[in-house]
């Protein structure tokens, strides 16, 4: 790790610094305490059929858009975010984390090392929603776990992408 990283870095808002930030999407989680905004489009995006995804949001899957942190900066709500570590099942800030927000217990996003995982239905894509192509699920992963079937012709994987055997209808 860098000697020179300071703590708002390490952790949410990530981005402090306005110069060379161009904001390029919004996201909220339900109750508005916490907001961030990204300054640039996502390196990918997947949709997670893992056991502890649909867990934790309740949901049969989860989409997950990817960014750099560095191109994420929280605008509101640092100290309303919940931190879980699932490794130790911790409500610590131990990377990989979980975000929620804890006023309205949303999930709002994977913290890595260096990437953030934020939830793509946090987004504000208007109404009708008009969701950005760079937005769309590259592949399933995890799709060996999962409760329902999802007939789009995208890859999916057993586990990882790309670190896992591909899925195949029988
Ligand atoms: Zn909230
Ligand atoms: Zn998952």
């Amino acid at each position: 790790m860098a000697t020179n990283n300071v703590d708002w870095q390490q952790r949410p808002p990530y981005t402090n610094d306005s110069t060379g930030f161009t904001v390029t999407y919004r996201a909220a989680c339900f109750c508005g305490a916490v907001a961030l905004e990204v300054g640039a489009d996502p390196v990918d995006a997947k949709i997670c059929h893992c056991r502890q995804c649909q867990t934790l949001h309740g949901a049969p899957f989860q989409w997950a858009v990817i960014f750099h942190k560095r191109d994420v900066r929280f605008v509101r709500g640092t100290d309303d975010i919940h931190f879980y570590h699932a490794d130790t099942g911790r409500a610590a800030h131990v990377l990989p984390c979980r975000l929620s927000c804890a006023v309205c217990r949303a999930p709002i996003a994977d913290e890595g090392r260096r990437m953030l995982l934020a939830f793509g239905p946090l987004f504000d894509f208007g109404f009708p929603p008009t969701v950005p192509a760079s937005f769309a699920p590259s592949c399933h992963i995890f799709y060996g776990s999962r409760v329902m079937d999802i007939d789009d012709g995208k890859p999916k994987y057993l586990g990882h992408k790309g670190r896992s055997e591909r899925w195949s209808p029988s």
